[in-house]
C-alpha cells in the first residue's frame, strides 16, 4: 500500500529496501509518519538474496527479545530472525525472507523495481528521479547499502578478478587452485567454503587480520569465523599469506598471474577472487553532503547532511568521529535518531520512540563501537 498526500509529495522517501531501509521505515511508522514510501531497485532484501548461497551471518541470532535484549540481527522491535527463521546464523536468503516478513507485517509502503537514478533539491524538498517518473519528497533517507557497489579497483589488472559479491555459490566454481585477495570476513568465508569443496586456496592480505588482538568486531574477525578456521579442511587446504600487497594481475594463455609488491608470482587457471570490500552506494548522493577526510559523508548528530537539510543517511556508511556502524546491530541504533529528527521537523511528537532507548536502539551518545571496519 502506498500512502501519498493530496499534493503527491511524500513527507519522506527512503531509498533502498534492505536491512537499513526496512528498519528505518518501521521506525518512521512508530514515529507516526504515514505519508512515505520506500523505493527499492529490485525486491526487499535483494542484496541478502544475492549473497553466495553458502554464506551465513557471522553474528548469531538468538531468541533474547523476551528478556529485553533485542536479537542482535533484528531490525525492528518485537521481531527476531532467530525466532521466525529458526536458525542461529541465517544465510542471505534466510535473512531476505525475514526482511520481507517484517515489511509485510508492518505494512511498509515499498515500491519495488524502482531504481533511483538521481536526487536533487527542488523547492523546499527533493526531486527523486527514477527510471520511471520523478518522485517528490520533503525528506530523503539514503539507505542504498554497499553490497551492490563492490570495490573492484585497487591494483593493475583487478578487472580480471572476480568480486565475491558476484558469486552465486562457491560450490559451482570450477578449478582446483584459488587465489583470494583480502583476508577479512568475506575472504576467509570464501576460503572456508572452497576448502570444503576440496579446493586449494592461497589467501592474501596486506595485513595479518587473523591475528588481531582487538575485541571490536569491526576490527577483528568474528568468533564464528575464527572457529571455522580451525576446522580440518581449512587447515589443510588454505595457505594464509599475510603482510603481502598485490601489485598486479595479468592473463596470458588462460593463466592468471598474480604478482606481489615484493616480486613473488603465483599462477592459477581461475580468475582470482577479490574480497576487498565495497565502494558503497553513498557515492551517488555525495554532492548533497560535505565529505570527511576519509571520504565518507559528514553528518550532523541526527545523521542529516550538514549542507542540505532534509537529506539523511542510514546504514553501514554512517560514520561519527571514529565510530563505524557497519553491522546491523550498530546501524539499527540510528534508526530512531533519524525518525525522531524527521518527525520533529513534521511537527509530530514521536513519543513512541522513547521505547527504543529501553531496547538499546536509540543511541545518541555515539559511544558504541570501534574505529575501523573489517566487514
Ligand atoms: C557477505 C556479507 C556478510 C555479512 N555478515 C553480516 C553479519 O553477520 N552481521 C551483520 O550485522 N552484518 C553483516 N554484513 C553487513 C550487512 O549485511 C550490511 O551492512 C547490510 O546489508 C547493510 O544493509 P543495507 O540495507 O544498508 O544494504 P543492502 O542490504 O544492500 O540494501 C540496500 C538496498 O537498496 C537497494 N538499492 C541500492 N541502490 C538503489 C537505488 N539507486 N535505487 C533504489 N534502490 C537501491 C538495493 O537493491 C538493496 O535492496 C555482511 C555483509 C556481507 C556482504
Amino acid at each position: 500500500m502506498i500512502r501519498t498526500s493530496s499534493e503527491n509529495v511524500y513527507d519522506v522517501v527512503v531509498v533502498g529496501g534492505g536491512a537499513a531501509g526496512v528498519g528505518v521505515a518501521v521506525t518512521l511508522i512508530h514515529a507516526g509518519i504515514e505519508n512515505f514510501a520506500v523505493l527499492e531497485r529490485h525486491t526487499v532484501g535483494a542484496s541478502f538474496a544475492s549473497w553466495p548461497a553458502e554464506t551465513r551471518f557471522i553474528t548469531p541470532s538468538y531468541t533474547t527479545n523476551s528478556i529485553g535484549m533485542l536479537d542482535i540481527n533484528s531490525i525492528a522491535m518485537g521481531t527476531s530472525p532467530a525466532y521466525s527463521l529458526e536458525v542461529e546464523h541465517p544465510t542471505g536468503q534466510d535473512y531476505a525472507r525475514y526482511l520481507r516478513g517484517v515489511a509485510h507485517f508492518f505494512e511498509v509502503p515499498v515500491r519495488q523495481n524502482t531504481d533511483v537514478l538521481q536526487i536533487a533539491q527542488a523547492g523546499e524538498g527533493f526531486r527523486i528521479d527514477t527510471a520511471d517518473e520523478p518522485v517528490h519528497a520533503k525528506h530523503v533517507i539514503w539507505a542504498g547499502g554497499e553490497f551492490q557497489y563492490p570495490r573492484i579497483s585497487g591494483f593493475a589488472g583487478s578487472h580480471l578478478c572476480r568480486h565475491t559479491a558476484t558469486i552465486p555459490s562457491y560450490d559451482e566454481l570450477d578449478g582446483e587452485d584459488f587465489i583470494i585477495v583480502g583476508g577479512y570476513e568475506s575472504g576467509v568465508d570464501a576460503a572456508y567454503h572452497l576448502a570444503y569443496g576440496d579446493k586449494r586456496v592461497k589467501l592474501f592480505d596486506t595485513n595479518c587480520p587473523w591475528e588481531s588482538e582487538s575485541s571490536d568486531p569491526s576490527v577483528a574477525l568474528s568468533p564464528f569465523t575464527l572457529e571455522r578456521m580451525h576446522e580440518r579442511p581449512f587447515v589443510e587446504q588454505v595457505e594464509l599469506i599475510p603482510n603481502t600487497t598485490i601489485e598486479c594481475v595479468t592473463l596470458a594463455d588462460a593463466t592468471y598471474e598474480v604478482t606481489t609488491q615484493d616480486g613473488q608470482r603465483y599462477q592459477t587457471s581461475v580468475p582470482p577472487l577479490l574480497a576487498g570490500g565495497f565502494e558503497g552506494s553513498h557515492k551517488l548522493v555525495a554532492d548533497l553532503f560535505e565529505q570527511r577526510e576519509d571520504g565518507s559523508l559528514l553528518l550532523s548528530e541526527d545523521d542529516e547532511s550538514t549542507i542540505v537539510p532534509g537529506m539523511f543517511l542510514c546504514g553501514p556508511a554512517v560514520r561519527h568521529n571514529n565510530h563505524v556502524f557497519c553491522f546491523i546491530f550498530k546501524f539499527r541504533q540510528r534508526f530512531a535518531v533519524v525518525a525522531k529528527a524527521i518527525a520533529t521537523s513534521l511537527g509530530l511528537p514521536a513519543e513512541e520512540l522513547e521505547e527504543y532507548r529501553k531496547w538499546g536502539m536509540y543511541l545518541d551518545d555515539l559511544s558504541c563501537c570501534g574505529q575501523q571496519c573489517a566487514c
